[in-house]
């Protein structure tokens, strides 16, 4: 047996985090830095924001379309976060990984959870948090610039941003952000040495009895 005929299967990597602890930017490093990633599009009901391309970051749906891909199973994992629900489309997901594709999600603890339930072998999980609460603070005082956010609405981010963080220990990997460099390059160790398990790898076996016949 030839070492080109080893396959892997293709992994599910989450990243989750409260907002503005930097999992965007990790996540586009990761994708422009791996040929064989690719993300999955989530679809959701809230309202686009300005930049956001549709198709692209989210699929924008109303709320009734949201439904029906509910009832029609097309949806790998939903959940509602803030006001607004979140979903997977399962078809391309499913695509990817059976094309050995990894995949990476940008999605909430509840999202996470139900791909435990469904698919814990293939799941690798990574938190993301920020250095310091006065750094997040920071960080969403400075985005909300951006979105001309409220003091109320800023509030409510930190504490959205306190109840998602009271997940960090259902994760398998948690980074620091301390320094943006720093911690893709620590998320691309993750992604590296967990395509490397042996679990994934398809054919080994064969691949190694031929090593021991030849000795
Ligand atoms: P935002 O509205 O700021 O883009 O996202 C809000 C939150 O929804 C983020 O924590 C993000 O990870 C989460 N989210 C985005 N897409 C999905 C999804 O498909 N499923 C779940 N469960 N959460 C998602």
């Amino acid at each position: 047996m030839d070492v080109s005929n080893l396959k892997r299967r293709g992994l599910m990597y989450v990243l989750s985090s409260p907002s503005g602890a930097g999992k965007s930017t990790i996540a586009r490093a990761l994708l422009k830095q791996n040929e064989d990633l690719t993300v999955s599009v989530s679809a959701t009901t809230r309202q686009r924001r300005g930049g956001e391309v549709t198709g692209k970051d989210y699929h924008f749906v109303d709320i009734p379309t949201f439904n029906q891909m509910v009832e029609n199973k097309n949806m790998l994992e939903y959940a509602k976060v803030f006001d607004n629900y979140y979903g997977t489309p399962r078809q391309p997901v499913e695509e990817a990984l059976s094309q050995g594709k990894d995949v990476i999600f940008d999605i909430d603890w509840q999202g996470t959870q139900q791909l435990a339930e469904m698919a814990r072998d293939d799941l690798v999980t990574v938190f993301i948090l920020p250095p310091s609460h006065e750094e997040l603070e920071k960080r969403l005082r400075n985005r909300a610039l951006d979105t001309r956010e409220t003091e109320e609405q800023i509030q409510g981010r930190m504490s959205k941003a306190s109840s998602e963080m009271s997940h960090y220990s259902e994760y398998d990997y948690v980074i620091i952000n301390k320094d943006i460099e720093s911690s893709i390059s620590k998320a691309q160790t993750i992604l590296d040495a967990e395509r490397m398990r042996r679990l994934r790898l398809t054919g080994t076996s064969e691949f190694v009895r031929g090593l021991m016949g030849g000795l």
